[in-house]
């Protein structure tokens, strides 16, 4: 017989080790976005003023600080004039550091500068076709423009946004029904064009990760984003963490079938809740009630119905309420304590809020649904998930580098 605790000891010496390495590192890269996010935040802001939020010792304030300043993620800024003659130097953001941002839908790509602070410096958009060669051609010739007009400032690389998935390890676009293009390295093919660091990911992922990193998600550790446009597609944050599951495949509720006898969908089911809740069903809804306007575009739709068009009012409520409805199922599978939506229909947020509010609250599991909220800015919200996007993995890999 072993004595008490033996065997546990041996056990837990192994698991300890191996918990001390990786909480250590862990911690490093927790309080490095800990300061990150407060400069953010709180900016201009002073060493001292950051040790005392932040709760970290002033040296290890000081060294992240050293660090940031060295990868160009922070700078210097003005030196305060604070009471009892202190003098301390301000530290902001480094704006001069920029992102190119693209975000592909399935007919049209903005490419826009985003600086650190969200804000975009330039913005173009071009159609795209269907070969995609030629379209990621005509794409990187726009990114060039942007950068030549813009040659100030420090480039740091490029993050894309595609209406799809994205798998983990061969970063190939995987699952991409409304785009319709053939297998294509995209993110190769403007990393070899531009010579920048490029990552690529999921729309709805990437807006995700902009409202992590630009946004309001202070303490929030369950979040699911939906963006809505000629698809529907879910990023989802639980437990505090990003899910991208096997092939980075989490999240296609949007390809989850709500009516097996409703209308084909892109993927080659029937009745999958994006038929129902997308833009393009919108303006299916109203091209039944109104067959002679058949190419109604989604903002004509949201012009006619804020101007008191019946039919459009009723296509754009009959949308909210298969958006409200597939929330429920979003819900029960992850519980998250906010629920965001990305897409033009946030322009016409009054309209749609009370509807989706309402299928949402319909059965609901618990007592408390989850609150919605709107993105800012349909568009702008995929560009800065673009940047973000980049910003994220980027700084956690010079972080990797230099530590
Ligand atoms: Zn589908």
């Amino acid at each position: 017989m072993r004595k008490p605790g033996q065997a546990a000891k041996g056990i837990r010496r192994v698991n300890l080790s191996a918990i001390e390495a990786a909480s250590s590192e862990t911690a490093r890269r927790i309080n490095r976005e800990i300061i990150l996010q407060l400069i953010h935040a709180r900016q201009p802001i002073s060493r001292a003023d950051l040790a005392r939020m932040s709760g970290l010792q002033r040296s290890t304030v000081s060294q992240i600080i050293e660090q940031l300043i060295h990868e160009r993620w922070i700078r210097e800024g003005a030196v305060a004039q604070l009471p009892r003659g202190r003098h301390p130097t301000m530290l902001v953001l480094n704006d001069d550091l920029v992102v190119l941002a693209a975000d592909i839908r399935p007919r049209q790509v903005t490419v826009a500068m985003v600086d650190l602070n969200g804000r975009l410096l330039s913005r173009s958009t071009l159609p795209l076709g269907t070969d995609p060669v030629k379209a990621v051609s005509s794409m990187i010739d726009c990114m060039r423009r942007i950068r030549d007009s813009n040659q100030r400032k420090s480039l740091e690389g490029i993050g894309i946004s595609v209406p799809g998935r994205v798998d983990k390890d061969s970063q190939f676009l995987i699952f991409a029904p409304n785009l319709k293009w053939p297998k294509f390295d995209i993110r190769q093919a403007v990393e070899q064009g531009m010579g920048l660091p490029t990552e690529m990911e999921n729309a709805a992922t990437a807006c995700l990760m902009s409202e992590l990193w630009f946004g309001r998600m202070d303490g929030v550790s369950d979040a699911v984003l939906i963006t809505v446009s000629e698809g529907i597609g879910a990023g989802i944050l639980a437990n505090g963490h990003l899910v991208s599951g096997q092939h980075g495949m989490a999240g296609e509720f949007g390809h989850i079938s709500i009516d097996p006898a409703g209308p084909r969908c892109a993927c080659g089911q029937n009745g999958c809740w994006e038929v129902f809740g997308s833009c393009s069903a919108a303006r299916r809804f109203y091209s039944e009630a109104v067959p002679a306007a058949k190419h109604v575009t989604f903002h004509e739709l949201l012009n006619l119905a804020e101007e008191g068009d019946a039919c459009a009012l009723s296509a754009l409520t009959k949308q909210a309420k298969y958006i409200g409805k597939g929330l429920r199922m979003v819900t029960a599978a992850l519980s998250p304590e906010i629920v965001l939506i990305a897409g033009d229909i946030t322009s016409a947020w009054h309209l749609f809020a009370p509807v989706i509010q309402a299928e949402l609250e319909k059965s609901t599991l618990r007592a408390n649904p989850p609150g919605l909220l709107p993105t800012h800015e349909g568009d702008v919200a995929r560009l800065r998930g673009a940047a973000a996007l980049l910003l994220h993995r980027h700084s956690i890999r010079s972080h990797h580098e230099v530590s």
